[in-house]
């Protein structure tokens, strides 16, 4: 992911597209690409109800061609009737020089179970790969391709596809988020920089030195709150040791033009127990120096963003709801009142249709308290 997320949140690094050797390229014209009549991708294949059906080999494997004809182009495959604990690996790649593509896989309500962007977290592959176990109810699953939004490269990509039944399904894993309210030196965010950061103080969001000790606690509590009844421990650098085991960090301090907060990545099923996101705490005094928020309204904004980053780094995605905590479409305004996850409409940066269903994503990645 890059900086195409609102001014608001902002996940991943900072990417430009650098074209100009590829455009000089194609001024000349290129012939039309043949039609490869071999191709499942047809001209009205947008959606569930239209999706080009896959033909397996023996080996539950397809190879095939596409092409994305128009960047408001979406490709859906059929994969058929799949059950919990059977394994989808599709593994996407543009033939065409400066398409940059996504890769998401969606059950027959329209839900997402698996968003990828670029196969390499750092943007030094911009492919999207996915590779994942069947959480979900047993039926039909799809696989949708599209241009990431916001980028204008059009053209031919190749895919496969392989299924492989009955893998099983991964036990949930608890996970721990440590607030560092102590800043520090050398703070590493992968894919973001590196940090020197003094310790926290209220006054970096606009309040008074003397709100510090409280704020924190507010802020830690609203996380906790946000993922109540899963299986995520928070814990903050003011009343626990640094754990000794994989747990995420979450850094505050510094500021940002457009951001209120960045995370290292979109962790798809927390493979990754370990990355970290940074709380710009300098863009919320910027943001609302004419406001003025008040302690609470402040307390929730820090809160919200930072279980929003949480979010990213279990393997949410952007939605658009302004009520819903992954929202990335409302005002800054709106995150000074409290956010709580649901269901809600993927946001356009992410998918041209479908849903995030938090609660399930989050019951198979965590798993929930006593359960
Ligand atoms: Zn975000």
């Amino acid at each position: 992911m890059r900086n195409v997320c609102s001014p608001r949140r902002l996940i991943g690094p900072l990417r430009f597209l650098f074209a100009s050797g590829v455009l000089a390229l194609l001024v000349g014209g290129c012939p039309q690409q043949p039609v490869d009549p071999e191709s499942p991708d047809t001209a009205d294949n947008s959606s569930l109800a239209t999706a080009s059906v896959l033909r397996f080999d023996a080996n539950e494997t397809i190879r095939f061609e596409g092409e994305i004809s128009s960047t408001a182009d979406i490709d859906v495959y059929r994969l058929g009737k799949l059950d919990r604990g059977d394994r989808v690996f599709a593994d996407v790649k543009a033939i065409a020089a400066r398409l940059d593509l996504v890769a998401a896989v969606f059950d027959v309500d329209e839900n997402i179970h698996i968003f990828n962007d670029d196969r390499a977290a750092d943007a030094s592959d911009l492919n999207p790969l996915v590779d994942f176990v069947i959480r979900g109810r047993d039926g039909d699953y799809f696989l949708g391709v599209q241009a990431l939004n916001g980028t204008t490269g059009t053209g031919r990509y190749q895919v496969e596809v392989r299924i492989t039944h009955g893998v099983g399904v991964p036990d949930p894993r608890p996970q721990i988020v440590f607030l560092e309210w102590r800043g520090g030196s050398g703070l590493s965010v992968p894919n973001v920089g590196v940090f020197n950061l003094p310790p926290f103080d209220a006054t970096q969001v606009g309040l008074n030195s003397s709100d510090t000790a409280a704020l924190k606690q507010r802020v830690a509590a609203i996380v906790k709150d946000r993922y109540a009844g899963f299986n995520l421990l928070v814990q903050n650098s003011d009343d626990h040791a640094t754990p000794g085991g994989p747990h995420s960090t979450i850094f505050f301090g510094s500021n940002s033009a457009t951001a209120f907060a960045i995370s290292e990545q979109i962790d798809s099923y927390n493979v990754d127990q370990s990355d970290n996101a940074i709380v710009f705490t300098g863009s919320f005094r910027d943001a609302f120096a004419a406001s003025r928020p008040n302690f609470e309204e402040l307390a929730q904004a820090l809160g919200n963003t930072t279980a929003h980053e949480v979010g990213h780094l279990l393997g949410l995605v952007h939605t658009k709801n302004c009520n819903e905590l992954m929202d990335t479409t409302c005002g800054n305004a709106r995150i000074l009142q409290p956010q709580v996850f649901g269901a809600a409409p993927l946001d356009d940066s992410v998918f041209g249709f479908g849903f995030q269903n938090p609660a399930e994503l989050l019951t198979w990645i965590l798993g929930l308290v006593g359960g």
